[in-house]
């Protein structure tokens, strides 16, 4: 039985893990969770499951939690500080990230630091510190296996393979919801529009950078980092239907490829079980003969900039992708209450990367200045574009 410590349980990848957890009771025990503001499903998860270790968002969050359950064992945590010492915990086996955005970074780190199998389901940590994340899992011996569905294919057919004979590799993406928009009714798209995703069903924040497609931006980063592979080997091919999760082309001509109906319990339940593999109860199991048509094209890079600034931000590395990541958070979050609109999330990002000054960092707290700079700079930009 594995010790599980899930971060990230009231979002939508955490509410997946938790249906996981239930149907195998005798494979995972939840030893510890973390989620944000959302008390009343975490007070309904915490009842269910008896973690012995919660964390929330703040101190008030905390107590409000306190007050609700009494049970003698639990201890609760907030903010930072339980985003650091749940992740590290002597007695977790596994940890799954699986919070959004600029979030991410605390956890995964000291999930690494701690040596610990992380399945990880954040992209933002990767994005904003690839490099030094790689650096401390050489050093802690702690295992990646990334849950995001394009990585976890990747990572799949990469296993055990020489790297020397990978010619390129292949993410696809299904485009979003404005695959078939032209760029002038981009403008006026509501925010139900851009979380309207036509095949997969994830959180608001997700949708939207799919919408944008900075969600492939931040997987070209991710994969460039978590394979380790030149940024001129990664490609991206538009395949709207979502069966093809990845390819993998080898130098002599030989594609791989794994395929599996659009579900992410597909690639949460192959992350925690890994290496080892198991049975997955009700799942839509892939009938090729059924789909009838698998459809691929090129993405078009001057609707989508996105795509493109992906290979820009690995070129100048530094503090860009962690200032990228950070603008993206804010812009989006802006689009949600409706302050700017759709187009202007691409612009805010662009103008706080112009207002940055590029630096090299050689830890990751570091970038924690860099951070509070984007964020109160690209919350300025968004104020001027008002
Ligand atoms: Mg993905």
């Amino acid at each position: 039985m594995k010790k599980l410590c899930l971060i990230g349980s009231t979002g939508a990848i955490g509410r997946q893990v938790l249906e996981i957890v239930r149907a195998y009771p005798e494979k995972f025990d939840l030893f510890a969770l973390a989620a944000g503001r959302n008390v009343d499903l975490l007070e309904e998860q915490v009842r269910e499951f008896r973690p012995e270790y919660v964390s929330v968002a703040t101190e008030d969050i905390a107590m409000e939690l306190k007050k609700r359950v009494r049970f003698r064992k639990l201890k609760i945590l907030w903010g930072e500080e339980g985003l650091r010492v749940l992740p590290s915990l002597k007695e977790v086996d596994e940890v799954l990230c699986a919070v959004v955005g600029r979030h991410g970074l605390i956890p995964t780190l000291s999930a690494v630091r701690a040596g610990k199998k992380l399945s990880l389901a954040n992209k933002e940590a990767i994005v904003m510190a690839g490099e030094l994340i790689r650096k401390e899992c050489e050093k802690s011996d702690a295992i990646i296996i990334p849950v995001d569905s394009e990585h976890n294919s990747l990572f799949q057919i990469l296993e055990g393979k020489n790297p020397m004979h990978v010619q390129k590799i292949i993410l696809t993406a299904s485009g979003g919801p404005f695959l078939k928009k032209s760029p002038e009714e981009l403008e006026n798209v509501s925010f139900q529009e851009a979380i309207s995703h036509p095949v997969w069903n994830m959180g608001n924040k997700i949708s939207i950078d799919s919408a944008t497609m900075m969600n492939k931006c931040f997987e070209i980063i991710e994969a460039r980092w978590l394979f380790n592979i030149d940024p001129d080997r990664i490609k991206v091919l538009i395949h709207p239907q979502s069966i093809v999760h990845s390819l993998v082309e080898f130098i002599d001509g030989v594609v791989q490829a794994v395929l599996y109906m659009p579900d992410m319990k597909v690639p949460i339940f192959n992350a925690l079980n890994y290496p080892a593999r198991y049975f997955l109860k009700n799942i839509r199991r892939l009938d090729l003969s059924e789909i009838g048509e698998l459809t691929f094209l090129n993405v078009d890079t001057k609707k989508f900039p996105a795509v493109g600034l992906a290979y820009e931000i690995l070129k100048e590395g530094g503090t860009f992708p962690a200032v990228m990541v950070v603008a993206n958070d804010v812009a989006v979050q802006a689009f949600m209450k409706g302050t700017i609109k759709f187009t202007d999330i691409m612009k805010v990002i662009y103008q706080t990367l112009l207002e940055h000054k590029n630096k090299v960092v050689f830890d990751v707290e570091e970038l924690n200045d860099v951070i509070k700079w984007a964020e109160e700079t690209a919350w300025e930009i968004v104020r001027r574009r008002r």
